[in-house]
């Protein structure tokens, strides 16, 4: 019987490439990568009009800015999490938890392959 060690990292690299450019497209849709730092992304403001004389198409932009951050943050924070899960893999060091060092539950990394810790740590602030 394999250990809960040998996980199959192949398997969980194909889902996390797809993931990865799921969440790419998301976050292009709603921001753009921040040009001095490519690992942080910030929301796009829509087409803001300083001709606009109507209030209610700058209020428009000013709530699409709001909106864009927060769906942007949460997807952020994924995109880092798989890219970080994809260089684990590479490194070798896949499925294990950041904050212990035990291997991460294989149902866990099932259901969020890009996860950083095991059940036991997942309120852990990383
Ligand atoms: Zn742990």
């Amino acid at each position: 019987m394999k250990k809960q060690t040998n996980i199959d990292a192949g398997y969980f690299k194909t889902k996390l490439e797809k993931e990865l450019k799921t969440l790419e497209a998301e976050l292009r849709s709603v921001g753009h990568v921040n040009p001095d730092n490519p690992k942080d992304w910030e929301p796009s403001s829509g087409v803001v009009d300083i001709n606009a004389s109507d209030l209610a198409d700058i209020a428009d932009n000013i709530g699409s800015y709001e909106s864009n951050t927060a769906i942007l943050k949460p997807l952020e924070k994924q995109y880092n999490d798989v890219k970080l899960a994809l260089e684990k893999i590479k490194k070798g060091a896949y499925g294990i938890c950041e904050v212990g060092n035990e291997p991460i539950e294989k149902e866990r990394l099932e259901a969020n392959p890009a996860a950083r810790t095991c059940l036991a740590h997942k309120e852990h602030q990383l």
